[in-house]
């Protein structure tokens, strides 16, 4: 498929496009097509890339990988939204970071829904425990959720999880600690899985390999 069939079926302001360890001519090739969100993994190689880039003034660039707390330092303020919230203590520690240098962060918080011990996120229980100080953390806004699912042979597999992340979502869209957070984007799907997950609410799909090609 190509990037304009993939734009006119998902919608442009739906679409993450995963750049990491692609190239920065790359990301420029599909900048120059119209795409503007890039996400990155990898702290050193997201920073690079911005300097390299600097001039294309209006690029959005979103952190999607895991983020260890003592690189908090170098990335608050420099992305418009880091995906990789995965611990509260993490959240504590962007915080304060975000207090010395007087920025505000945009954040989503990243869910593993299944409790795969390889991947990083807060369970389902550690949300609800954890979300009234989460939503007091003063520098952070939390703009929704984000969740990595197993990796299966078929999107359809993973339409649980989907739909898991949507129903956390609408639960605690009601809770009153929130007037301050917009809890409004769901970033949940692949290359693999984008179409189940829009079904089930998706608004950001982090697409990679179907738009850049295999990684290096
Ligand atoms: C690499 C990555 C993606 C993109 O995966 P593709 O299969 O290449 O589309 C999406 N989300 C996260 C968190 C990633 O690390």
């Amino acid at each position: 498929m190509s990037f304009q069939d993939i734009r006119a079926e998902v919608g442009a302001d739906k679409i993450l496009a995963v750049s990491k360890l692609q190239p920065v001519a790359k990301i420029r090739d599909l900048y120059n097509l119209g795409q503007r969100r890039f996400g990155e993994n990898y702290v050193q190689e997201a920073l690079e890339k911005q300097e390299q880039l600097q001039d294309l003034s209006d690029i959005e660039w979103h952190l999607i990988g895991h983020l260890q707390k003592n690189k908090a330092k170098h990335v608050v303020g420099k992305f418009h939204l880091i995906h990789s919230v995965d611990s509260l203590e993490l959240a504590q520690t962007l915080n304060r970071q975000c207090e010395s240098k007087n920025v505000n962060q945009r954040i989503l918080i990243q869910v593993n829904l299944a409790k795969e011990e390889s991947k990083s996120g807060f369970d389902k229980q550690s949300i609800l425990t954890n979300w009234k100080e989460l939503c007091q953390l003063p520098h952070l806004s939390i703009e929704g959720f984000m969740t990595m699912p197993p990796l299966t042979e078929t999107g359809e597999e993973v339409r649980p999880y989907f739909k898991e992340l949507r129903e956390l979502q609408q639960k605690l869209a009601n809770s009153t600690e929130l007037a301050r957070h917009p809890l409004k984007t769901l970033s949940m799907g692949t290359s693999n899985d984008f179409r189940v997950a829009i079904q089930e609410g998706a608004n950001l799909v982090r697409l990679g390999t179907i738009l850049f090609g295999a990684r290096n």
